[in-house]
């Protein structure tokens, strides 16, 4: 069965994700541990906690996935920022361990004024860094693949195995948005280019390490390096795109999350706009 869900709402307290994905029919969830666009951290309490991995059971709801923090850039060359931001994914990260959350979606960073390189080797710091504080022994640290936009990075394969590397040994990998990796050239709604972008991600990332699938069409055009994501099959990425993740032999193992906008019911309708994409095999005579 391929896991569909959805990106939830975390407020008032962390367990209503389970509720919120119940209610849509999700398989598998997201959610951010705290406001994404604020510095403000919570703790939480025991019972919160408990309440959490008791649902989760009940519920069945899996893999879970958490996004980290938008404010969070491990490439900046500001060092308050940097230190604010490496502390910042050790908070979320040691909840997520004590959660047992399966996995840690992050954006790795933006360059903002600075070479790519520069950045890159950032980043690269920051992570070696947090790894010395923090073991993951459940969580997988996720590089989400992304856009483009205003400098950011990790919008190609190769650098993102750049970003990987230095981590082989640690429970490291990436999350495919399917919106960025077609705003940054990555022509995945035809066949030749989705052939393509597969056989790159194997050879350079390894497909093993490919472990979640944002699945959001895209507002933009084609190599737009903007990140605006559209209803399945209302944008330029349109049905083809989906239709080759979600019957591929390796994508569809994995879990299809939606970010896509959240008014009235649209995730109902976008999740069953995804299941109808997926090709059963034919009966047996
Ligand atoms: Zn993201």
């Amino acid at each position: 069965m391929v896991r569909i869900g959805a990106h939830v709402s975390s407020s008032k307290s962390l367990d209503l994700v389970f509720d919120r994905g119940r209610e849509i029919g999700a398989d598998t969830i997201q959610f951010f541990l705290s406001s994404p666009r604020s510095w403000h951290w919570k703790e939480r309490s025991g019972e919160e906690k408990e309440l959490f991995i008791k649902k989760r059971k009940e519920t069945g709801i899996s893999p879970v996935i958490a996004h980290s923090s938008y404010l969070f850039n491990l490439a900046s060359s500001d060092p308050v920022l940097r230190k604010k931001s490496i502390n910042g994914v050790i908070r979320e990260l040691k909840l997520c361990e004590e959660l047992k959350i399966d996995y840690y979606v992050i954006h790795a960073g933006k360059s903002k004024g600075i070479k790519e390189s520069e950045a890159v080797k950032n980043i690269i710091n920051s992570v070696t860094e947090i790894f010395s504080k923090i073991k993951l022994k459940h969580t997988f640290f996720l590089y989400e693949t992304l856009a483009g936009q205003k400098g950011e990075i990790g919008k190609t394969t190769d650098e993102l195995a750049q970003l990987m590397e230095p981590f082989k040994k640690e429970k490291t990998g990436v999350c495919v948005d399917t919106c960025h990796i077609y705003s940054a050239g990555y022509k995945i709604n035809e066949e030749e280019g989705f052939n393509s972008y597969k056989s790159e991600l194997s050879k350079k990332i390894g497909l093993e390490n490919v472990k979640v699938v944002h699945c959001n069409d895209s507002k933009t055009p084609f190599n737009s390096k903007k990140d605006r994501h559209e209803h399945i099959g209302e944008g330029s990425i349109g049905y083809e795109g989906f239709e080759f993740f979600l019957n591929d032999e390796y994508f569809k193992e994995l879990p299809f999350i939606l970010e896509t906008p959240k008014t009235a019911d649209w995730d109902i309708k976008n999740m069953e706009r995804l299941r109808k994409l997926i090709r059963t095999a034919p009966v047996a005579q």
